[in-house]
């Protein structure tokens, strides 16, 4: 069945900026899609068309997005004929009626939009499940795996107004037994966090930034981390969490090195430290707490600090700002071995065909694979759907707390409950990939 009718409108995303949304008829019903937007975006991702028009919504209009799927995508998808199940051909037309390496010419908000849709719209061709749907797609076969979630329980960086220069510290509750298991962990080590903030700092602490996780004023990265051993601990489970870090530390790379005030507009350039300071306190912290992954230690262009740091490393180092899920910057990282672990977001490339893509070739080369949320999201779930598809075991969608997020983690659980009984195991910390000096991960 093809496509008959396509129309997109300008929504809001969880922090009220505007978004795209697209709506696609088929002779079979409406599938809806809505695309998602980061903060801390990388340089080399795929163009997000924002209007620019300050007198309107601060410049953040996508206007020019929407039209691009009314007055071009949409009607050029309608005369193509192309089958909702060809997804890989429909996303080589958007691109291609893009026709530029970054679409920046329609936007890659208004391609993805489009393209989610088709995804939907070809499981419900085939009467399957939009995981199986993708699965087939991506040509990986049963049993399903669920993936262990990364919560992200205190957020800083450029997703809060704290001090604090990393972006996400999450917890991985690898030594549960299920995905529901896992959920009944995160949620009651959130709540215990909490309340052990709330203790330390008072009860103004526990404010949440953008992803839902607590943004207390914390001098650094190891008074953060000392909050999360003290909430594991409290809430009884010690060895069954790990811990991983979103340093996004594109966003305070100056001249060469790593500012850690970089919130204080008054920061004193003295301070700042270089790439191998900051290696250092990597190693460090990997030393005191259980880390399993480390993302955006370096800048996305920082390459020599990169390759360095993921010679000498235990953990799963993943690129994010550095790759940007464009499987021509993750090639490079594999030439020069720069990172083993891939953040997979849809967004930074702007199709499901080339997202699959990028997942493939990271792991062809044994990276692990986390599939992402942005953090500005919809209610969109599609990265459930993906992630039990590729079968990749790992995922973030932030905390477990605020509807935006929850909403992946909820269909998560569906489709664990939809696939029990089938085979389908939990990947628990089997989907981290190790670094190379480190066998005994698993072990810590
Ligand atoms: C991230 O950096 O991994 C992230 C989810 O944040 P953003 O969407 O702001 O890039
Ligand atoms: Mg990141």
């Amino acid at each position: 069945m093809s496509v008959t009718k396509v129309h997109a409108r300008q929504i809001f995303d969880s922090r009220g900026n505007p978004t795209v949304e697209v709506d696609l008829y088929t002779e079979r019903g409406r599938f809806r899609a809505a695309v998602p937007s980061g903060a801390s975006t990388g340089v080399h991702e795929a163009v997000e068309l924002r209007d620019g028009d300050k007198a309107n919504y601060v410049g953040k209009g996508v206007s020019k997005a929407v039209s691009n799927v009314n007055d071009i995508l949409g009607p050029e998808l309608v005369k193509s004929g192309l089958k909702v199940t060809q997804q890989k051909e429909i996303d080589d037309f958007l691109i291609k009626l893009d026709g530029t390496p970054n679409k920046g010419k329609l936007g890659a908000n208004a391609i993805l939009g489009v393209s989610i849709a088709v995804v939907e719209a070809g499981a419900a061709e085939k009467g399957v499940p939009v995981y199986q749907h993708l699965a087939e797609l991506a040509g990986v076969k049963p049993p399903y795996v669920l993936p262990c979630p990364a919560f992200n329980v205190i957020n800083g960086g450029s997703h809060a107004g704290n001090k604090l220069a990393f972006q996400e510290f999450m917890l991985l509750p690898t030594g549960a037994s299920s995905f529901t298991e896992a959920m009944k962990i995160g949620t009651e080590t959130y709540h215990t966090l909490k309340k052990v903030i709330s203790a330390k700092y008072g009860i103004d602490a526990v404010n949440v930034g953008d992803e839902g996780g607590f943004a207390p004023n914390v001098s650094g990265a190891e008074e953060a981390l000392e909050l999360l051993s003290e909430a594991i601990k409290k809430a009884g489970y010690e060895g069954k969490i790990k811990i991983a870090l979103d340093v996004a530390s594109s966003e305070f790379y100056k001249d060469g090195k790593y500012d850690l005030d970089f919130k204080n507009p008054k920061s004193d350039p003295q301070n700042y430290i270089s790439g191998t300071e900051l290696a250092e306190l990597y190693i460090s912290y990997c030393n005191k707490y259980p880390i399993v992954s480390v993302e955006d230690p370096f800048d996305q262009d920082d390459w020599e600090a990169w390759v360095h740091f993921t010679k000498h490393s235990s953990v799963q180092i993943v690129g994010d700002d550095l790759t940007v899920t464009n499987p021509l910057r993750i090639k490079t990282a594999i030439e020069k071995k720069a990172c083993n672990g891939l953040l997979l977001k849809i967004n930074q490339i702007g199709t499901i065909s080339e997202s699959i893509q990028a997942a493939q070739l990271a792991q062809s080369d044994g990276w692990g694979v986390m599939v992402s949320h942005r953090s500005g999201e919809t209610e969109n779930t599609i990265i459930a759907d993906l992630v039990v598809a590729l079968g990749t075991g790992q995922i973030k969608t932030g905390a477990p707390a605020r509807s935006e997020r929850v909403a992946k983690y909820n269909a998560l659980l569906r489709i664990e409950e939809e696939i029990s009984g089938s085979g389908a195991t939990y990947a628990g910390g089997k989907g981290l990939a190790e670094g190379l000096n480190a066998p005994a991960l698993h072990k810590k």
